[in-house]
């Protein structure tokens, strides 16, 4: 059985955690310590209960090389400033050194590793490296939801060498929603998919085909579908390989008769960088040498709509290039009826990096039920998936 960090008594323990502190960095400095927050319940209620913590993570793709730019020494001193301790730091993740400073931990300390990905071995999953890592902690918590559809060293391989080991308070959180809320859902469910990559997404569509009330598809991903009904897109967005796909996808939804809604309307213009010729045009009329880069007014009044009559809403990937100001008011709109949706009781979820930062520039995050921080994980989660870190923990 998977267990949470509630089931172990804590006092007096080492408990290693493997976080998700893969932030931005700019010239050595946290720009956004998003995740690092997201990690904090978790270590506070190691620290709380009167435990050390010996904290993991990757930052970046270093590839198995020590890249001084990706150290986890600014993070180090983030987290220092928002836990209000002094932090331990040790420049390689499984030296003697490193394990002797874990093992000399007082209780309510914190030691830092370093980056986890300076080794080749942690993707790898390597059994030693796994191993030697287990050396730091005698609770094992995995609290790194956005790497938990990897098996790595760090969150697979090490599980093995703990007999007391568990998921964190985010970790949890994710759980709950991506997986125990869509099992048994409130329904009407609406799922409203978007973004650019078809392929990344067919998993979640063909899921959800059978199991959500309502489709609406948008953004970059619709015109494909579009143009796969016959329809002429202009300069829009096509991936050519997914276009045959497309085409059973729509022939499922219409023997199941579960009508997919897509755009009506469209702002177009000639490229994502021209502000002279931004237009909303109707979608059938897109002039061919323009594309469109967000859903037009039509669109967002048919979208809401359906969302205002759903008791679950899932949402991935934005609906235009949100990016930009002037191809932002599609996203932003939708955002704001899903928080309506939620202030009238509705569940929402909002998964993939892309629509999480969305959500976050517009400073929703509060206003969604859950925003998941893994984009990778919870699409996983989300198509009914099971997660290797999650497995390892059970065993
Ligand atoms: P994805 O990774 O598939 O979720 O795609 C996210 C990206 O899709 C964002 O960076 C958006 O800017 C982009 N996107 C959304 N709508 C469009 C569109 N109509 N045309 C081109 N790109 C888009």
């Amino acid at each position: 059985m998977l267990k949470t960090i509630n089931n172990f008594d804590l006092k007096n323990k080492r408990v290693l955690i493997r976080v998700d502190f893969n932030v931005p960095l700019e010239d050595g400095v946290v720009t956004d310590d998003f995740r690092i927050r997201m990690a904090l319940p978790t270590i506070n209620k190691c620290l709380d209960s009167g435990a050390s913590v010996v904290i993991m993570s990757h930052l970046g793709r270093p590839k198995g090389q020590v890249k001084p730019e990706l150290s986890l020494i600014p993070v180090g001193e983030k987290l220092a400033e928002l836990v209000e301790l002094p932090v331990k730091f040790s420049d390689d993740c499984v030296s003697e050194d490193a394990r002797d400073v874990s093992l000399g931990l007082m209780p309510g300390e914190i030691h830092l590793l370093e980056n986890l990905r300076f080794y080749n071995e942690e993707t790898d999953n390597d059994p030693k490296f796994s191993e030697l890592l287990a050396k730091h902690g005698e609770i094992f918590i995995n609290d790194a939801f956005g790497t938990a559809h990897r098996p790595h060293a760090s969150n697979v391989g090490v599980s093995k060498y703990f007999l007391y080991k568990g998921i964190g308070y985010l970790f949890e959180k994710e759980l709950q929603y991506l997986s125990t809320v869509i099992k048994k859902p409130e329904r009407p469910m609406t799922i409203v998919l978007g973004g650019a990559k078809i392929d990344t997404k067919l998993k979640l569509i063909n899921k959800f085909i059978d199991e959500a009330d309502n489709i609406i598809i948008g953004g970059g991903m619709a015109f494909t579908f579009l143009k796969a009904m016959g329809m002429d897109v202009g300069g829009s967005l096509v991936e050519e390989s997914m276009l045959k796909t497309a085409k059973t996808i729509i022939e499922k939804s219409e023997k199941m008769r579960k009508k997919i809604n897509f755009p009506i309307d469209v702002v177009a213009a000639k490229s994502i960088d021209d502000k002279d010729n931004v237009k909303e045009y109707k979608m059938e009329a897109i002039p061919k040498d323009l594309a469109g880069f967000d859903i037009g007014e039509d669109t967002i009044t048919q979208f809401s709509k359906v969302l205002m009559n759903s008791k679950t809403i899932i949402w991935n990937g934005p609906m235009g290039v949100f990016e930009k100001e002037v191809f932002n008011a599609g996203t932003l709109a939708i955002a704001k009826v899903m928080s309506e949706a939620k202030e009238n009781g509705s569940v929402v979820i909002v998964g993939g990096g892309d629509t999480a930062a969305a959500v976050k520039k517009y400073s929703m995050i509060d206003k969604m039920s859950h925003v998941s921080t893994g984009g990778g994980a919870s699409l996983e989660l989300l198509s009914g998936n099971r997660l290797p870190s999650v497995e390892a923990l059970e065993g």
